[in-house]
């Protein structure tokens, strides 16, 4: 059967990976994005999937995003929630604009989707929500108290919505990236990046494709007595 998948974030970076790996395995694949419009129309171009653009922080944009895909493509059976973003800084510098963006776009989008896509998955007794966390939101990082507790966040989340959709064919996972390289990751100075590849056991940055692969996995319509997990996908970093 084809499945309809949302990807959050998901026409660059990890997102971008996943989108690809699930068209390539058969879904219908909405990717959606929320400033870059030159990177999603080159995706959309590239791939021939479909992209939406919305902020993910936004409920009411939520409710409208999912219902403009289910009019499209038809109800969503797969949900990534991978949109993510970073506003780094020390609890000193910490802004309450800052914390509450990270908070918003990276854990509140988690909320605002699982809440417009659950009853649907619900009443048709299949669903397969996978959330993006991250080492970070295991392990803490300094100058990261907005993103791990966002991240950690997640973690949480996860493990309470899977309780919920375990009745109902739903499965709720999450993984954890560690480093990745992708504009996110580009941003860290080269002197910091090489402390980090130096202390992954693998001995390399992530790619984007090493963590589609788990979301792959976690979505197979097969994979229903896996849920309320984390799979962290680190090279080894930490050893989480
Ligand atoms: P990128 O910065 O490369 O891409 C982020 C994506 O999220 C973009 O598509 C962006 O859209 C989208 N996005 C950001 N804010 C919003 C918003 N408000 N509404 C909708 N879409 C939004 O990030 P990565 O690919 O590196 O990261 C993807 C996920 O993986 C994130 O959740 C991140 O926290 C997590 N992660 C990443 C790690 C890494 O090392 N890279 C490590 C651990 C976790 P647009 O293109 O329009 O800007």
């Amino acid at each position: 059967m084809n499945r309809v998948a949302l990807v959050t974030g998901g026409t660059r970076g990890i997102g971008g990976a996943i989108s690809l790996a699930l068209k390539n395995h058969g879904c219908q694949v909405a990717a959606n994005y929320h400033a870059n419009d030159e990177a999603a129309e080159h995706f959309r171009e590239v791939t021939g999937v479909d992209i939406y653009k919305w902020d993910v922080s936004d409920f009411a944009a939520c409710e409208a995003g999912v219902a403009q895909i289910e009019a499209d493509l038809g109800p969503i059976d797969i949900l990534v929630n991978n949109a993510g973003i970073t506003r780094d800084g020390t609890l000193q510098k910490m802004t309450p604009d800052r914390w509450q963006a990270v908070l918003d776009t990276n854990l509140g989008s988690c909320f605002n989707l699982c809440h417009a896509t659950f009853p649907g998955m619900r009443a048709r007794k299949f669903g397969r929500v996978v959330n993006v966390g991250s080492i970070n939101g295991q392990a803490g990082q300094y100058g990261q108290v907005n993103y791990a507790a966002a991240k950690s966040g997640i973690h949480g989340f996860t493990k309470a919505l899977a309780q919920e959709g375990a009745r109902h064919g739903i499965t709720v996972n999450a993984v954890a990236p560690g480093y990745v390289d992708t504009d996110m990751v580009r941003a860290v100075p080269e002197a910091v990046l090489e402390k980090i590849v130096a202390s992954i056991p693998v001995g390399r940055l992530g790619r984007a494709e090493d963590i589609a692969r788990a979301v792959l996995f976690l979505t197979a319509n097969d994979a229903d007595f896996i849920t309320g997990s984390t799979i962290s996908v680190n090279g080894g970093h930490h050893m989480y």
